[in-house]
C-alpha cells in the first residue's frame, strides 16, 4: 500500500459495532511477532480511521502504534467485565469510567485533559452496548460473545469444566476415604468417637 492511498481516499470511519470488534482484536495482537509491513500499514489505516479525530500523523509508526496498543489494552482490561472501574489521575483533571448495566458511563473532573488515545476509546466505548465484551475467567483474554459469557472459547469452557469435575471427583474420593476412615476409628476406639476434619486443600 502507497502514501499515495492515503492521500487521496478519504478517511471512512469506523461504526461503532465493527470498531469495537477491531479494538478487542488489536489490543491483543501480538506485535512483536508482526512482521508483514503490510500488516503495519493496516495498523495505522484502522487507527487513523478510529481516531478520526486526532491528527494521527505517522500512522506507520511503529513506537506510536504499541503505546497506542498499551493504552488501548489498559483501558479494556479494566472495562470487560460488568461493574469494572477504571480511573486514571493527572495534575490537570481525572478521568473515570464504570461500566454499569451494560453501559460505560464517563466522567472527568476539573479537566482540560488532552484528547488522547484513551478518551477517544472512552467515548467509542460509551456510545456501544457492552454486553458482548468479556474477560476470560480462565486465560484473561478480553473477547466479544454472548452476554453473560465467561470464558473466551470453547477451548477454555471445556479446559474449565474438566478442572471443575477434576475436583468433584476428588472430593468424593476424599469423602470416600474419611468415611472410612472414621469407621474404622470407631470399631478400634468406641462407638460415639467423632473424628475431627482434615482442613480443605485449597
Ligand atoms: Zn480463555
Amino acid at each position: 500500500m502507497s502514501k499515495g492511498i492515503h492521500e487521496t481516499t478519504p478517511l471512512r470511519p469506523m461504526a461503532d459495532g465493527e470498531a469495537l470488534q477491531w479494538l478487542v482484536a488489536f489490543a491483543q495482537q501480538d506485535l512483536d511477532r508482526t512482521e508483514s509491513p503490510g500488516a503495519w500499514v493496516d495498523i495505522g489505516w484502522n487507527l487513523a480511521r478510529l481516531f478520526n479525530e486526532v491528527e494521527w500523523s505517522a500512522p506507520e509508526d511503529r513506537v506510536q502504534i504499541k503505546k497506542a496498543q498499551a493504552a488501548i489494552r489498559s483501558v479494556l482490561e479494566k472495562l470487560s467485565r460488568e461493574g469494572d472501574t477504571y480511573c486514571e489521575g493527572a495534575s490537570i483533571g481525572t478521568r473515570s469510567a464504570e461500566r454499569k448495566d451494560g453501559k460505560l458511563h464517563v466522567g472527568y473532573q476539573s479537566g482540560h485533559l488532552e484528547l488522547n488515545v484513551v478518551d477517544i476509546v472512552l467515548r467509542l466505548l460509551a456510545r456501544i452496548n457492552l454486553d458482548r465484551l468479556g474477560r476470560c475467567k480462565r486465560c484473561e483474554a478480553i473477547f466479544l460473545g454472548e452476554t453473560g459469557q465467561l470464558y473466551c472459547g470453547k477451548q477454555c469452557a471445556n479446559a474449565a469444566a474438566a478442572g471443575a469435575y477434576r475436583k468433584r471427583k476428588r472430593s468424593a474420593i476424599n469423602e470416600k476415604a474419611r468415611t472410612e476412615y472414621e469407621k474404622q476409628q470407631r470399631k478400634q476406639l468406641n462407638p460415639n468417637v467423632r473424628v475431627g476434619r482434615k482442613r480443605k486443600e485449597t
